[in-house]
């Protein structure tokens, strides 16, 4: 069965997919049984950003209102490349409330922690690592930029290399279809599409060609323009977590874009502030101070103080739902046992498959 997944179908599954289309592949998907229909990680490595729930959580949840069953795991695994394990460890029940609290729904969305199929999970890198040289893994876009930026080759440890290979384990051990990530992601997702191709030409077709979902192609610049928003780079990320003062301090000392002048920072600032509105008549205004910006008229003072309203008006809904979800302590943890149980039996059924035909 599991070998006539990708000879029953000859599609192109590299490319990436609409809203519209999910629900076409939905029925694809169960119909070539895969494992999973759509899979998604989250590192433990901080509060969320405003990105990150632009970027990854907001698809999922629309996505899981169109009725398909997303899964999400806690990349702790992923997070210990950066972070140490005692302040993974602390973000892993933070992570899954504030998932929660922004709209996935744990009936329908299940959520594993990846630590808890640690065993799989370690096992499958190891073989698939042996699929990839070096010099492949030294050339992704990821990891350059990262060592450019963050981390230097002397000091970052060897798991920054293997954080692709990693990567591929997790999305091919759950057999998963759709993969969702964000604008930064796609070149991790390059080498897993790849170690699966590779895998199928070696041993036999075992797995489908895993496609990215890239429901909005955000990408959230840092406040200050230095690359992307993220949250283990606090000075230029708004955390969900920050109060309105906080957010309001931060949007102040942003750079003022200068009269007229639409540049990269802008255009995110703007995103961010209309993705986060409520309602059409927010984003009216927002258009609306943008076209006289770009007619030359000083509005950027003003911009901003929309922008700090919307965010905080934002936040705050956020904040509440929150702290009601934590308020039975043990809720997140049964939350993750009953994923973990559902992947652990998916990774060890593949894993055997892997065994069987290496
Ligand atoms: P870290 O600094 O630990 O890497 P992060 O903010 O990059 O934190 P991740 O846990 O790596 O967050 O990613 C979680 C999800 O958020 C991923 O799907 C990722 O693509 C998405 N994401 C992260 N940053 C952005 C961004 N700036 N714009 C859009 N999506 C983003
Ligand atoms: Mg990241």
């Amino acid at each position: 069965m599991i070998n006539n997944l990708d000879k029953n179908t000859k599609k192109d599954y590299t490319k990436s997919s609409t809203m519209e289309e999910i629900q076409t592949k939905k029925k694809e998907v169960s119909a070539m049984q895969y494992k999973v229909e759509l899979l998604t990680g989250i590192r433990p490595t901080g509060d969320l950003t405003v990105a990150n729930y632009l970027g990854a959580v907001s698809p999922i949840v629309e996505l899981q209102a169109q009725g398909v069953s997303p899964v999400v795991f806690v990349a702790d695994l992923h997070a210990i490349t950066d972070s140490e394990m005692t302040t993974v460890k602390q973000y892993i029940h933070g992570v899954v409330a504030d998932y929660i609290a922004l709209g996935l729904d744990p009936q329908k969305t299940k959520i594993y922690l990846q630590s808890d199929i640690a065993g799989e999970v370690n096992t499958f890198t190891t073989l698939l690592a042996r699929l990839i040289s070096v010099a492949e893994l030294l050339r992704v876009p990821t990891l350059k930029d990262k060592l450019k930026n963050n981390a230097r080759p002397e000091t970052a440890n060897a798991l920054l290399l293997l954080y692709p290979v990693l990567m591929a384990a997790d999305i091919l051990l759950n057999r998963a279809k759709m993969i969702a990530v964000g604008e930064d992601q796609l070149a991790h997702m390059e080498v897993t599409r790849l170690l699966a191709r590779r895998f199928n030409k070696r041993y036999g077709e075992l797995f489908p060609i895993p496609q990215v979902l890239q429901v909005n192609a955000l990408r959230i610049l840092s406040l200050k323009g230095e690359g992307k928003m993220s949250k283990t780079n606090p000075r230029g990320a708004i955390f969900l977590t920050d109060d309105a003062k906080t957010v309001s301090n931060k949007i102040k000392a942003t750079e003022t874009a200068i009269e007229g002048v639409m540049n990269k920072k802008l255009e995110s600032h703007v995103l961010i502030t209309k993705e986060l509105a409520k309602t059409e008549s927010e984003r009216d205004e927002v258009d609306a101070i943008i076209m006289a910006h770009k007619t030359g008229k000083p509005v950027m003072g003003h911009f901003k103080q929309i922008m700090t309203r919307i965010i905080c008006n934002f936040i705050e809904e956020f904040q509440a739902k929150r702290a009601e979800i934590t308020r039975d302590p043990l809720y997140i943890q049964s939350v993750l046992e009953e994923g973990s149980k559902i992947a652990k039996e998916n990774a060890i059924e593949t894993l055997e498959e892997v065994k069987k035909v290496m």
